[in-house]
């Protein structure tokens, strides 16, 4: 290691938690499907792994933290700088948006007279709670024919992070939760390796009923439920939204662009940010590509860090 070229012994630990947490929910995932398969397997691909970390504040190049590494920092903890000197993202303080312009389609504020809104301050958006009554038991598209439970959000009313998915799938529709399958308890680790709860999120879908076997959502069934979600995501007024998967973002941004241009990008959605990455499905496919999603992540941790105690 070179001298000076190294931060303080603080900022290693960060670095080395922060790594810790992505191997958390990256070896433990990959880690069970490829344990059925072979031992040998996962050994040769966790050892290959390694994984680019900027410090915040520090004038240091990006670290690259390898896996093999990481084990070794339980007795030394070794990590050795990126050769080319890239300088480290500006880390930007939480910009919570005090007012969110109203969502580019029509508010859906006149869904909400049945039942009767309590009175409120004009341009006040409506509740979370007033939009689920105002969604009631939706038959605004064929999806409901087929539902078992309408699967509506869930989470803190005031996060400042939200999380939205595409559609439930079986276990979803079964228990009225979205993200509860197997592609949620991806999620569920991708959020605590954020260093946050499922209960200080906010989670919700593009659609809130099961497409039958798990089909893709279809325009017509994505436009009856949009203004929904975006009045969800006006009651939230997040700082921060992170799109899973291809149909969400597309819905949000309003685009057609494919996923894997959009993912790591940040956009905006009515004045929040709006990270777009992969969907926990597809990682479970596709586990190396958890590599990416961790990166889309971090971003977000970098710009929104969790407030201290
Ligand atoms: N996939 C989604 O997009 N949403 C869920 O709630 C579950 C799986």
């Amino acid at each position: 290691m070179a001298d000076g070229a190294l931060p303080g012994a603080e900022a290693l630990a960060e670095v080395l938690a922060d790594v810790r947490r992505y191997l958390g929910w990256h070896r433990d995932v990959a880690g069970e499907e490829l344990q059925a398969s072979s031992d040998g397997a996962l050994e040769a691909i966790v050892a290959a792994m390694s994984v680019e970390v900027t410090v915040e504040g520090s004038s240091t190049p990006p670290l690259v933290v390898e896996y093999t590494e990481v084990s070794a920092a339980m007795t030394a903890e070794t990590v050795r700088p990126v050769p080319a000197p890239t300088p480290p993202e500006r880390v930007e303080a939480d910009a919570r948006p005090a007012v969110v312009t109203p969502p580019r389609t029509p508010h859906p504020s006149s869904l909400l007279t049945s039942p009767p809104v309590a009175a409120r301050d004009p341009g006040e958006p409506p509740r979370l709670d007033e939009v689920r009554r105002a969604l009631g038991d939706c038959k605004r598209c064929k999806l409901c024919s087929g539902r078992k439970n309408l699967v509506f959000g869930v989470g803190n009313p005031q996060a400042r992070l939200v999380f939205v998915g595409e559609g439930p799938g079986a276990e979803e529709d079964n228990q009225g939760i979205p993200f509860v399958g197997a592609a949620g308890q991806l999620l569920t680790k991708m959020i605590s390796a954020m260093g946050h709860t499922r209960d200080e999120v906010y989670i919700c879908n593009v659609v809130k009923c099961r497409p039958p076997g798990n089909r893709n959502p279809e325009p017509d069934e994505i436009q009856a439920c949009q203004p929904f979600l975006e009045a969800q995501l006006n009651a939230i007024r997040p700082s921060v939204i992170i799109t899973l998967g291809k149909f969400a973002a597309q819905t949000l941004l309003r685009t057609d662009t494919p996923i894997t241009r959009l993912r790591g990008q940040w956009r905006e959605y009515v004045g929040v940010p709006l990270m777009p990455t992969f969907h926990p499905a597809y990682l479970l496919r596709n586990p190396a590509e958890k590599k990416a999603a961790w990166t889309d992540l971090q971003a977000v941790m970098a710009r929104f860090p969790k407030p201290g105690p």
